[in-house]
């Protein structure tokens, strides 16, 4: 068989050029993170060849005796690390996990209640142009003004006025924990279920460092990819008086053959996240995520007009709000790509701005933990930031930045035995 440089020499390239990208820059986009070789392997297996509709033990096509030894150990290993009754780890990624979950508890035109887009909440929460705003009737709760933790008081209230059949307690840009006892106190005073989407804190979770939202969900999705640090992908996971439901809401109802190669890679994921390092690296991840806010909150930055949403932070991200600056989020996010740290433009609460211009960067640390970075590198790559923030650093002073950057990225190799896509 010829190799892909040989095949198809234009996503060779490509692929090449990508690895080169993520080694010489810093990657601090917060649903990001760098799949260990292991996962790779699993996920670039030939498991992707094999068709296997169903569950294992019970599958409609044959010759799946090795891959109903993936998914067990897959189902198995997840069920083990949250410590659930239940687990599905078919969903193709975070927002079909969603789907499946949604169209196993709802019918079209039920209301759910979940945090707002603008806020920090998930398209798959209720956005108008997602499944989950077509289909459903859709009530959003936000963060408080002062304090921008998310308005309890303000979900009882909706949830009493709008009797929704699911609320959804999760988020994809908020920098603090949520209180899941009392999103089920809710839930169970208005009768709906509590779904829980720790798609961003699974890792977090895993790793002890997180109130774990499973004894409290009815059911809990989550992406594999982000803090967890597996491949692309979803799981479900609910008690096991839910399960047949969950079961036949992913196959046959939301999708075909599940996705043996990525599945395994999950497999592997999970094993890892069981592990000591994982929760050192998990450590990491947190502390450097401090650092970063308490570095923005120094009085040279915050005389700059930079904030933080919430004053700090109790997970793996900063949300940065430049609502007082010169700067827009997406002055801030190109001028960061200059110096080669990447991280995505983001609304902050109560934004002024438009969404495609935003005033604020999202800034997460997972990536760089699993890279290696200690105190000392998150320190050194705060004070980076800090200054590129800065209106008043000029243009010309990046190209020193861009010099620390790589020193950091050399410091701490990655990837560095990968060599199927050098030539
Ligand atoms: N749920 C949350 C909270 C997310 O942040 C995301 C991804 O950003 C998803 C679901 C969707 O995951 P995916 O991109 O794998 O569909």
């Amino acid at each position: 068989d010829r190799s892909l440089a040989d095949t198809d020499p234009e996503v060779f390239e490509a692929i090449s050029a990508e690895l080169v990208r993520q080694q010489t820059t810093l990657e601090m986009i917060a649903s990001e993170n760098s799949a260990p070789v292991a996962v790779m392997q699993a996920q670039g297996s030939v498991l992707t060849n094999k068709y296997a509709e169903g569950y294992p033990g019970r599958r409609y096509y044959g010759g799946c005796e090795h891959v109903d030894v993936v998914e067990q150990l897959a189902i198995d290993r997840l069920r083990a690390l949250f410590g659930a009754e239940y687990a599905n780890v078919q969903p193709h990624s975070g927002a079909q996990a969603n789907a499946a979950a949604m169209s196993a508890l709802l019918q079209p035109g039920d209301t759910i209640l979940g945090l707002d887009l603008a806020h920090g909440g998930h398209l798959t929460h209720g956005m108008r142009l997602n499944f989950s705003g077509k289909l459903y009737d859709v009530a959003a709760y936000h963060v408080r003004p002062d304090d921008h933790r998310v308005d309890m008081a303000e979900v009882r209230q909706l949830a009493h006025e709008r009797r929704p059949r699911l609320i959804i307690a999760g988020w994809s840009a908020y920098p603090r924990q949520l209180d899941f006892a009392e999103f089920r106190r809710i839930a169970d005073e208005v009768g709906a279920f509590l779904m829980v989407d720790m798609a961003h804190f699974a890792g977090l979770v895993a790793a002890g460092l997180h109130p774990s939202p499973v004894p409290h969900a009815h059911v809990v999705t989550s992406t594999t990819h982000k803090t967890l640090g597996g491949p692309r992908g979803g799981v479900v996971l609910a008690t096991a008086e839910l399960a047949k439901k969950f079961n036949s809401s992913v196959f046959p109802g939301q999708q075909g053959g599940p996705l043996e190669h990525v599945i395994a890679a999950k497999a592997v994921a999970f094993k890892l996240a069981g592990e000591p390092a994982f929760r050192e690296r998990q450590e990491r991840t947190l502390a450097g995520a401090r650092i970063l806010a308490d570095r923005l909150l120094a009085p040279d930055s915050r005389a700059a007009g930079i904030d933080v949403v919430s004053g700090g932070t109790d997970v793996h991200l900063v949300l940065v709000d430049l609502r007082q600056s010169e700067l827009d989020g997406r002055q801030a996010e190109d001028r960061l790509h200059a110096v080669g740290i990447t991280v995505n433009r983001n609304a902050v609460p109560f934004d002024p701005r438009p969404p495609m211009v935003s005033s604020g960067v999202r800034i997460g640390t997972p990536a760089l933990a699993a890279r290696g970075f200690d105190r000392d590198d998150f320190t050194e790559v705060a004070d980076v930031i800090a200054e590129v923030l800065r209106p008043s650093t000029a243009d010309d002073r990046l190209a020193g930045l861009r010099a620390r950057v790589s020193r950091l990225a050399d410091r701490h190799p990655l990837y560095p035995d990968l060599t199927e896509v050098r030539r």
